[in-house]
């Protein structure tokens, strides 16, 4: 029954962390003042009746500077990004809707990204995980803290960019929750029991990774960590502590070097090609929170028999 409601729970809420997707890196370039202007402006404009609204909010999605002005809340409806209709709700349920719909628009017949029933199928894969591996409060948080990895990777890859709208929250998200487990135990491993865990987290994740950047910055003269990277890492030790911070800094760079040689023997990538960091911290933090050290074990066993 848990279980069930956990896979339900995981497709809906990886629906909204599609949006958020999507439209966190847009809404970026809108200024605060601004946001703030426009929603004061749809407030005043709320006694306007429906058809004039979703005309308006069509017109607009065709408009030049569009883009700027999406929000998480604004459009309040999903719509279709290529013909600017907005979607009805059967358009909208997990996965089923993309299948139906043939992975089409309704209105337009142009193309959904398969990433779309990706992202719900994922979420709701690490929130069954969730509930399954750890107790119920550990759970929420865990699950959370998975699909703040979800949103976080795919933007990475779609704009090199770790929004600090995500990471900054996710922080202070981290330590207050030390904070609460530091005096009143609710939460058990792999998050930290106190806050001193978190703090030295903080500190070994993002410390050593902004260490490691300035090093390289000034051998090098040109930037190999983004600041981003620093930051989720910094997250990843005020959630995890000091030894989620080294796993996923080593398992991720393990990861990150491996996918790189790859793509280079088969002729697709470069050495000198940037690519995104984020998912690779990711995809470790999440092999350290569901599998612990077992990895890092098996990895220093293989090399002890390979010497
Ligand atoms: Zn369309």
């Amino acid at each position: 029954m848990l279980e069930t409601g956990a896979i339900i729970f995981g497709l809906l809420i990886g629906s909204f962390l599609s949006v958020c997707i999507y439209r966190i890196p847009l809404g970026r370039s809108t200024g605060l003042e601004e946001l703030e202007a426009e929603q004061a402006d749809a407030e005043g404009e709320e006694q306007q009746d429906d058809t004039q609204d979703e005309e308006d909010i069509a017109q607009a999605i065709n408009s030049e500077h569009f883009e700027d002005k999406v929000t998480i809340s604004y459009p309040p409806r999903s719509f279709c990004p290529h013909c600017g209709n907005q979607l009805r709700w059967w358009h909208n349920i997990p996965v089923f809707s993309w299948i139906f719909l043939l992975g089409k628009c309704a209105f337009c017949r142009a193309p959904i990204s398969a990433r779309y029933p990706l992202v719900e199928l994922l979420s709701a894969y690490f929130c069954y995980l969730s509930v399954t591996t750890f107790p119920l409060p550990t759970a929420i948080v865990i699950y959370l803290f998975c699909a703040g990895l979800i949103v976080l990777s795919f933007i990475d890859i779609d704009y090199y960019l770790l929004p600090n709208v995500i990471t900054y929250p996710g922080f202070l998200l981290g330590i207050i929750l030390a904070l609460i487990n530091h005096f009143f135990h609710i939460f058990s491993l792999p998050l930290v029991p106190t806050i001193w865990d978190s703090l030295l987290g903080v500190l070994i994740g993002a410390g050593v990774l902004e260490l490691i950047a300035r090093i390289y910055m000034w051998l090098r003269n040109k930037q190999g960590l983004g600041m981003g990277d620093i930051k989720l890492l910094g997250v990843t030790g005020a959630f995890f502590g000091m030894e989620g911070a080294i796993y996923t800094m080593f398992i991720g760079s393990l990861l990150g070097s491996f996918v790189g040689i790859f793509l280079i023997l088969i002729g697709q990538g470069k050495l000198s090609k940037y690519l995104p960091f984020g998912p690779y911290l990711a995809v470790a933090t999440l092999l350290y929170i569901f599998t612990g050290k077992e990895l890092l074990v098996l990895f220093f066993q293989t090399l002890g028999t390979v010497r």
